[in-house]
């Protein structure tokens, strides 16, 4: 009840959420009867947590953020939130997002911008700027987020929320609306590195509903978290700077400051920092912009008008095809279109080799730069985004200055590599969250919650 207070107390200006979640509170009751009758609930029951609205629910409305879905409940319950609610958790409500989580500052969505709790003129990152206005405005201890090139992390570092993209593959994909099928990945947003893992746990492992998840056992991340707060828990730990995604060109001074600081910090408490080249990753932002539009291209073919969402039936009769383009000129949004276009011309015959062959060649070259760098080291370190909170409508004209941002995420998606991003203090010019990015080896995400609970 306290953050159903909150919500309709702040959220009028906030705009983090898109629906509030009616029967929160008989969720919560029930809880206790199943408490009553022996059901063996995990550390997480009876927390109340706010749900991105890109993954389904059976029982509150399912939009990613975009008209052509406007109303739409789903039929079933994406797999973690179906983890959520047999683990006790209470779905708040479904949270604020770019249209489709195309966007990095939430102004993409079709129901208005969510503002940063920090300065409500600013945006709250993106695509999932709702989930992490919500955690950073206390309306919900936790939320789900999904990350296909940052909207996790980025979000996480302008809100100063823990923010975790897991390794690809590492929580189920089922039930949560496409955006790139190869980079996209579901995990937590919290405002300690412990409350984040504690919701892995429950989120996270292997689903026979989705062909990617990967088959094995996990161990325990809360673990890991609270052995990095034992003493001396960075000693010997190997740290690598990455040159290319540490500074230089599009980095805010305040931001740079603050990492230098950070590194500094890490080598006083034992561990041992690199610099690390991965020339590759220059390329990264380019080689994304290329495959997530055709991925999602071909994903977004499925509103078709007929199999559920939007129909506009355009004045005097139509063909099924007239309805279908009706229907997705006025459902989608411009960030939308123009990444469809992007997308379908990437893939057509005669430029496939030049556009999306090329992008895939550099996936490669940098998955191969994170093979070579974690022979030398355990974790790779950098700035989680290159510039704290901007203005709402600063960038929302200029496409490439908004991709931009994604800078130092995008990597880790190409790779399937895990990534989390922690509050790393106010940058001194504007007293705005800067967070920092840590990424591990695939499948080695215990290791970010064991270093990012010792540097929180
Ligand atoms: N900002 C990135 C994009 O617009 C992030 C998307 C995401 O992670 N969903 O593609």
């Amino acid at each position: 009840q306290a953050h159903l207070d909150r919500i309709a107390a702040v959220d009028g200006d906030v705009h983090a959420f898109l629906h509030v979640n009616q029967n929160a509170i008989a969720a919560a009751k029930a809880i206790d009867s199943r408490r009553a009758a022996g059901d063996d609930l995990g550390p997480l029951a009876g927390v109340p947590i706010a749900v991105k609205d890109v993954l389904c629910t059976q029982d509150m409305p399912t939009t990613s953020g975009s008209k052509i879905l406007e109303g739409w409940v789903p039929p079933y319950d994406a797999t973690p939130v179906a983890k959520l609610r047999r683990a006790g958790l209470v779905p708040l409500g479904k949270t604020n997002m770019d249209e489709f989580a195309m966007g990095s500052s939430t102004e993409f969505s079709a129901y208005g911008p969510t503002h940063n709790p920090w300065d409500l003129d600013r945006i709250p990152g993106g695509s999932g700027g709702g989930s992490a206005a919500a955690v950073a405005a206390h309306e919900a201890p936790l939320a789900l987020g999904s990350d296909t090139g940052g909207s996790i992390r980025q979000p996480g570092a302008v809100t100063g929320t823990v923010g975790v993209k897991p390794t690809y593959g590492g929580v189920s994909r089922y039930g949560a609306i496409a955006l790139a099928s190869s980079l996209d990945q579901i995990g937590p947003v919290s405002r300690t590195v412990l409350d984040a893992a504690l919701l892995h746990d429950v989120i996270g492992g292997h689903d026979p509903k989705d062909s990617t998840s990967l088959r094995q056992e996990w161990p325990s991340f809360a673990a890991a978290a609270r052995d990095g707060l034992q003493a001396d828990s960075l000693k010997g730990v190997r740290i690598g700077v990455v040159k290319e995604l540490a500074g230089g060109e599009g980095f805010q001074a305040g931001v740079t400051q603050r990492f230098q600081e950070t590194v500094a910090l890490l080598e006083s408490a034992g561990a041992v920092v690199v610099e690390i080249d991965a020339p590759s990753f220059a390329y990264a932002i380019s080689a994304y912009y290329l495959i997530l539009p055709a991925e999602a291209s071909s994903n977004l073919a499925k509103f078709d008008s007929v199999r559920f969402g939007l129909r506009v039936t355009p004045e005097g009769g139509a063909t099924v095809e007239d309805v279908m383009a009706a229907t997705r000129e006025a459902g989608f949004g411009p960030e939308v279109k123009r990444r469809i276009i992007l997308g379908t011309y990437a893939l057509s015959a005669g430029y496939y080799d030049a556009y999306y062959g090329s992008a895939q060649k550099v996936r490669t070259l940098v998955q191969r730069d994170f093979t070579a760098a974690f022979e030398q080291v355990d974790l790779l370190i950098s700035p989680s985004a290159p510039t704290t909170a901007f203005k709402i409508g600063e960038r929302i004209d200029d496409p490439l200055a908004m991709y931009l941002n994604d800078l130092t995420t995008i990597p880790a998606n190409l790779a399937g590599v895990p990534g989390m991003s922690i509050p790393n203090g106010l940058a001194p010019e504007d007293s705005l969250p800067t967070g920092v990015q840590l990424m591990a080896p695939q499948r080695e995400d215990a290791r970010l919650y064991r270093v990012g609970a010792a540097l929180e």
